[in-house]
């Protein structure tokens, strides 16, 4: 896909031949939700009311096309397998590498981490971290929290958190935005985003609204977080 830059987009509005070329460039952001397995349905309506235009990818040529990628909460193994299974680690790595957006929740955040315990499924490793599964205690199914996130701004995040793994360690380059009970549960590495609760099941749109402007930036400039803590990250993954 190609992206476009805002002089180009100005330069669009005012051609004379207004065309597809220049609706295409602005449009609202693409971002596709994983349809793998899991909650992605709840994540397209929370996009949708954020005004970006969503789909259901559950094809790996598919990850080219988008603007962001978000992978929602469910079980990490199934979400694994199949993401080896249908060829997704290379796209989205490449995808991530140059400089994508990617979210994921509690799953998604297990299957975008480095390492992981208790579980050996494929991971994509594109965050710096060790994420614990089912940290909370498996008997824990689900709670909620209110969490203060400084990078969301005043005001608590109600967190619904569900056999929720945490963050057990994160390297130099994470920027950990959230802590429940001494450990991560919300971090940032360039653009890749990752919640260990679940903003997609509630009525809180600010995590969602910061990925968009991860996404919105992106667009803008793909170059600029490009590789951050992405490409680098991958080659210590054993999946
Ligand atoms: N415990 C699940 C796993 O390890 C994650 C649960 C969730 O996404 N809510 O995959």
């Amino acid at each position: 896909m190609t992206r476009f830059t805002l002089q180009q987009r100005r330069d669009a509005i005012l051609s004379p031949e207004f065309d597809a070329r220049g609706r295409d460039m602005l449009a609202a952001p693409r971002v596709g939700v994983l349809a793998l397995q899991g909650d992605f349905r709840e994540h397209r309506v929370m996009l949708e009311r954020l005004g970006a235009v969503t789909s259901e990818v559950r094809r790996a040529d598919a990850v080219d096309e988008l603007d962001g990628l978000v992978i929602p909460g469910g079980e990490s193994t199934t979400i694994g397998k199949l993401i080896r299974e249908y060829g997704f680690v290379e796209p989205i790595r490449a995808f991530a590498a140059a400089g994508g957006p990617v979210y994921g929740s509690c799953a998604g955040l297990i299957a975008l981490a480095r390492k992981i315990i208790d579980g050996d499924q494929p991971l994509l490793g594109l965050i710096d971290i060790v994420a614990r599964r089912n940290a909370f205690g498996r008997q824990i199914r689900s709670f909620e929290a209110d969490l203060a996130i400084a990078a969301l701004g005043d005001g608590p995040l109600r967190a619904v958190f569900i056999r929720a793994p945490w963050i057990e360690s994160a390297g130099p380059g994470v920027e950990v935005l959230a802590s429940l009970s001494g450990h991560g549960v919300a971090a940032r590495q360039g653009r890749i985003l990752v919640t260990a609760f679940h903003p997609e099941l509630t009525d809180d749109t600010r995590v969602h609204a910061q990925f968009l402007d991860s996404v919105a930036q992106f667009r803008r400039d793909p170059a600029e977080s490009a590789g951050r803590g992405s490409a680098a990250v991958n080659e210590e993954v054993v999946s």
